[in-house]
């Protein structure tokens, strides 16, 4: 019965506390009433243009892959030129990109580079067909952890990107 009524007598106070909490809230939203409006609108306007502006990166993004793609299937060798040439006029970007890449993901390139140099010296021998769809074409090899470099999954190139959430279109 004690604490029956100690409960009760806990949940008054709270009851009464939640109602004091929402009167505060209630005023201050009364005096603050144009302000917190005016600091919503502009908050959900910067999402809004953000999210918006991010949709569209992507979209450009996947256009592009896929535009590429497609020109490449039916002009290879224009598009091999074309990357050539870009390649030659963005040496230094291209080459300060691929070290920084190297930096941040230092524990997958050594891994990616033992297992190069396993399958070079006949260590390891590249299966010929994907572990997850069967097929027999080009696999690529997955590493589940970086720390057990000649630990991988052998994936076709589709099955590998899916498996990274890059889905091929
Ligand atoms: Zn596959
Ligand atoms: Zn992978």
């Amino acid at each position: 019965m004690i604490v029956n009524n100690t409960l009760f007598y806990y949940g008054q106070m709270l009851k009464k506390n939640y109602n004091k909490g929402n009167a505060m809230e209630e005023t201050y939203y009364q005096r603050n009433r144009e302000k917190i409006l005016e600091k919503q609108k502009q908050y959900e306007k910067e999402n809004y243009n953000s999210n918006k502006r991010h949709d569209r990166y992507i979209k450009d993004q996947k256009n592009k892959a896929q535009q590429t793609r497609v020109r490449r299937e039916i002009f290879p060798n224009k598009v091999r030129l074309e990357q050539k040439e870009y390649y030659k006029n963005n040496k230094l970007s291209i080459k300060r990109k691929r070290r920084e890449d190297r930096e941040m993901f230092k524990e997958k390139y050594r891994a990616r580079d033992i297992l190069q140099s396993a399958i070079r010296s006949g260590k390891l021998t590249r299966p010929q067909i994907c572990q997850k769809c069967l097929l027999s074409v080009k696999v690529q090899g997955h590493h589940k952890d970086y720390s057990k470099p000649l630990e991988v999954e052998w994936l076709c190139k589709k099955c590998h990107m899916q498996l990274h959430h890059l889905k091929i279109i």
